[in-house]
């Protein structure tokens, strides 16, 4: 992999990256001087439990340490946010519609630095930053027109002089579990429908982005302050796997919407339904690219050079998986290996870069691993496979971008079956798209997958009841990079979950079917007689 010259040379200058991180921290109004900062918001800022740190994943620097809720933080916490919900619930929708137009100011003002803290705190290269910040822009927008938006319906009964309606009310105080890779996003499409729909909100981010959480609940806080109203409608508790068990099993939390792995997934889902709360699961996607033999090349190979080296491939809704025609393969992997070869590797906040680090060292080590186990079973590795030993890339968790064909096309086997949150690509080949449709499906997470074809036949099989069991199933368009109007979410063992447009909303209330009788008599349903 050659290293292009503008990211190398911008990694040798980066002594400077202490002062770009502090010339972002302080445009969010973060201190920088500080030792430690409080990383718990209820309308205070608190924080006395353990200590996280926030470490630049393109340098090693330590960025900050953020004090966690301590077990009495925590309790204060929720019961504020019991409070702000008494308080929030009899606002009138459209009023909090136009704190959500508020939100949406607040935020536009401030999206390209808070994009650039996105890339500084998670890697992600800044126009990727940024745009996460505008889906939270976008959302904000979305969920203002809902406020005026969230029906219910009137029903006809059957019984003379009653109406039957059934009633969206807002459901109580909803906890939010995000991961590290859409440090506000996740929260952003969580928290603007569930602000609409009346609820107040406890967020509790990754441990390992703390900063973005703090950043976006600071420009939250001061639209709820300006309006007079308690902070702890956005509630932030920064902590660790303990904190988030805490808010899974409080029964003050009626709904939990958890983005995170398929295995701490699983644990919540579990936890969530035990006590009869409801659960939104947005969990991980091990997703495929299929391409037919009349796909335009031109636009197929760099939407699967975005979706498997995009954001290093750590998107729920990255290209893991390739099946090429085996007509167009050669022509395809060719291709596709002179974008890599060419990728500009480096600093994420440097325009023009396309590849910045995995988030954390832990993450090279999967990665290696899973390259080692690919390396055992004989796969043909034809591009990466390394970490990059460059000087330049030496402090941050840069690997090589890889694309495999692995020995095995068996769908059951780990290879193809589970999960590498890093920029690893299998390919293999099929001859009929029946063989492809039943490879993409054999896997058990659900989440995104692209068919690329001109033939309108294979456009009705993919997206009908023969085709894609995914939650996003798309033509001619790569797997990842969805809009937020459609609902977004996954099946199987991605967790059937929901969020951002679409129905979406609708689990962020709680329905009641009420029957009004206006009439002078009170007639049983079915005609059931129950006279003395
Ligand atoms: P993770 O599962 O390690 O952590 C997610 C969150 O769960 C964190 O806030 C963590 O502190 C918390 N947590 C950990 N243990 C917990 C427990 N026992 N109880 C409650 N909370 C607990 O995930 P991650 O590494 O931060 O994120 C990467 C994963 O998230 C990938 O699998 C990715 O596919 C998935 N993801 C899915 C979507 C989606 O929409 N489907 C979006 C983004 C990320």
């Amino acid at each position: 992999m050659i290293l292009s010259r503008n990211a190398v040379c911008t990694l040798r200058g980066a002594r400077s990256l202490s002062t770009r991180a502090s010339t972002i921290l302080s445009a969010l109004d973060i201190p920088i001087a500080a030792a430690e900062l409080p990383g718990v918001y209820d309308g205070q800022w608190s924080g006395s439990g353990d200590v996280l740190e926030s470490v630049c994943p393109t340098t090693g620097e330590v960025l900050a340490r953020v004090r966690s809720a301590s077990p009495h933080e925590l309790h204060v916490a929720l019961e504020k946010s019991k409070e702000a919900y008494l308080h929030l619930r009899t606002i009138p929708a459209p009023k909090r519609g136009e704190l959500l137009r508020q939100i949406r100011e607040a935020l536009s003002a401030k999206r390209d630095v808070l994009g650039a803290l996105v890339s500084l705190e998670m890697g992600k290269i800044k126009t990727e930053g940024i745009g996460e910040v505008q889906e939270f822009v976008d959302i904000c927008d979305y969920a203002l027109g809902l406020s005026r938006m969230m029906n219910g319906r009137v029903v006809a009964s059957e019984r003379p002089g009653h109406t039957i309606l059934e009633v969206p009310n807002p459901i109580g105080v909803v906890g939010v579990l995000t991961a590290f890779n859409f440090p506000v996003a996740v929260y952003g499409w969580n928290f603007s429908l569930s602000l609409a729909a009346g609820n107040a909100n406890v967020w509790k981010p990754s441990p390992s982005t703390p900063l973005c959480s703090i950043a976006v609940t600071k420009i939250i806080a001061g639209v709820l302050e300006k309006n007079g109203l308690p902070g702890a409608i956005s509630t932030l508790i920064n902590g660790g796997k303990d904190i988030g068990e805490a808010i899974v099993e409080s029964r003050d939390i009626p709904l939990v919407s958890f983005t995170g792995s398929e295995a701490v997934g699983r644990v919540v889902g579990k936890a969530v339904q035990s006590r009869f709360g409801k659960s939104i699961l947005e969990l991980g996607g091990n997703n495929a690219s299929i391409i037919m033999p009349d796909a335009d090349l031109s636009l197929a190979v760099p939407a699967v050079f975005f979706g498997a080296v995009g954001t290093a491939g750590q998107r729920c809704t990255s290209t893991r998986r390739l099946y090429l025609h085996r007509a167009i393969a050669p022509k395809f992997l060719d291709t596709l290996q002179k974008l890599y070869s060419g990728v500009c590797v480096g600093d994420p906040l440097v325009e023009g870069t396309l590849l910045g680090p995995l988030h954390t060292s832990a993450a090279v080590g999967v990665y290696s691993n899973a390259v080692q186990r690919l390396r055992e079973s004989g796969a043909d590795i034809l591009t990466g496979g390394r970490k990059y030993d460059q000087v330049a890339l030496s402090q941050g968790n840069f690997v090589q971008p890889t694309i495999t064909i692995p020995k095995t096309t068996d769908p059951a086997d780990k290879i193809w079956s589970t999960e590498t949150f890093a920029p690893i690509l299998n390919v293999c080949f099929f001859d009929e798209l029946e063989q492809a449709i039943e490879w993409n499906n054999a896997v058990p997470q659900g989440l995104s997958s692209s068919l690329w074809t001109r033939d309108l036949r294979n456009v009705g099989k993919w997206i009908g009841p023969e085709g894609s069991d995914a939650g996003i199933v798309n033509v001619n368009v790569g797997t990842s990079g969805a809009e937020i109007g459609a609902a977004f979410g996954g099946n199987k063992s991605t967790g059937w979950g929901r969020e951002s447009g679409g129905d979406a909303w609708k689990q962020y209330v709680r329905w009641s079917a009420c029957t009004v009788n206006f009439s002078d008599a009170a007639p049983l349903a079915q005609g059931v007689d129950f006279s003395t």
